[in-house]
């Protein structure tokens, strides 16, 4: 499809739930275009590393099949997407957007942009990515087997994690900055009785040390001055997901957690304006409610615009 600058339907990221809607908008007649920021189309398809089992067709594939297999549809299905940088501006009553400094002016906006993960936003973070700093001893754990590790968050995520990397011999520093932990209880028991795995609450990271690699983590207990120091080769950062709505902020109706919050077919609160996937769905997020989501924005737009029945 040739890149237009005033289109039918805008759709703002290429995860799961815009490529979703675009094959309904393109069987139904609808000129679309989709941008998205990163290099090449999926999303959080690229952050899986684990086996998907609870998507019909790809059930026990590992993740990789499962992504590259569903690119394959994405080009098979001749959709064209934008790639390679970001929506920077959107404007929803009159649905312009800016890409850097192109315009585009839609009849009909999808926002699909899922989520990011929480940072820490401390100093070495960002510096020490991927040499110590990870988001997923899933992928990692192997690499720092038998060494020392630090673990971040109170979530199923995070003491899965710290349960991984004691399967792999590791010493485990499991940092919560709260004292109550929302991990599945399972998991939290097993943790409790892991001699490998030192709970510490109440706990807040200061900083990632480390010249070229991480060498160990800095950190505050609640009441306390005093900078506590886990000595650590890499640190497994696993403080949850937020909503990419930035641009959205007193735009749209959106719930606490920054969510949108949509109706039947993704309607939110401007009218033209539709949102599908993660980026409205704290309580499902999923492969199978993106997919749907998005299919049923598609077919919405396309009703506005006069084209589905
Ligand atoms: C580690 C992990 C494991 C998972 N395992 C499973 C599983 O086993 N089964 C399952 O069903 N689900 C699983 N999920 C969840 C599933 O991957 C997601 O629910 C689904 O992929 C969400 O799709 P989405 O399109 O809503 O959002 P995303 O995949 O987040 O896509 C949003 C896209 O929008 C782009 N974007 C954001 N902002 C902009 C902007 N301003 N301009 C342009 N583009 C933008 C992003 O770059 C991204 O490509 C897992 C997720 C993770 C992270």
């Amino acid at each position: 499809m040739p890149r237009r600058k005033r289109v039918e339907a805008l759709i703002v990221g290429a995860g799961v739930a815009g490529l979703s809607a675009a094959l309904f908008l393109r069987d139904f007649g609808v000129e679309y275009l989709i941008v998205e920021e990163a290099l090449q189309p999926g999303g959080q398809l690229h952050e899986i590393h684990a086996p998907i089992q609870n998507y019909l067709l790809g059930i026990g594939w590992e993740s990789d099949r499962f992504a590259a297999a569903f690119l394959n549809d994405v080009r098979t299905a001749g959709i064209s997407i934008l790639v390679g940088s970001p929506i920077t501006r959107i404007a929803v009553r009159t649905k312009t957007v800016m890409r850097g400094s192109e315009r585009y002016q839609a009849k009909t906006l999808l926002i699909a942009t899922g989520l990011r993960r929480r940072a820490l936003g401390v100093p070495g973070e960002r510096e020490l990515e991927s040499r110590g700093v990870s988001h997923s001893a899933n992928r990692d754990r192997t690499a720092y087997a038998g060494r020392p590790v630090v673990v971040v968050g109170g979530g199923t995520a995070a003491v899965e994690d710290a349960l991984l990397c004691s399967e792999v011999g590791s010493q485990v520093t499991l940092l919560h900055r709260s004292s109550r932990f929302r991990a599945r209880p399972d998991f939290l028991a097993r943790a409790k009785k892991d001699p490998s795995i030192r709970i510490v609450r109440n706990a807040r990271v200061r900083r990632i040390v480390g010249a070229d690699r991480v060498e160990a983590v800095e950190y505050l207990t609640r009441g306390s001055r005093t900078v506590r120091v886990a000595k650590a080769e890499a640190i497994f950062i696993r403080v949850g997901w937020e909503p990419r709505t930035e641009l959205l902020r007193g735009k749209l109706r959106l719930d606490r957690g920054g969510y949108i919050q949509v109706g039947w077919g993704g309607v939110t609160s401007a009218a033209g304006v539709y949102a599908a996937g993660d980026v409205c769905s704290p309580r499902w997020p999923s492969i199978a409610n993106a997919a749907g989501q998005g299919a049923a924005a598609g077919w919405e737009i396309a009703r506005r615009l006069g084209k589905a029945g």
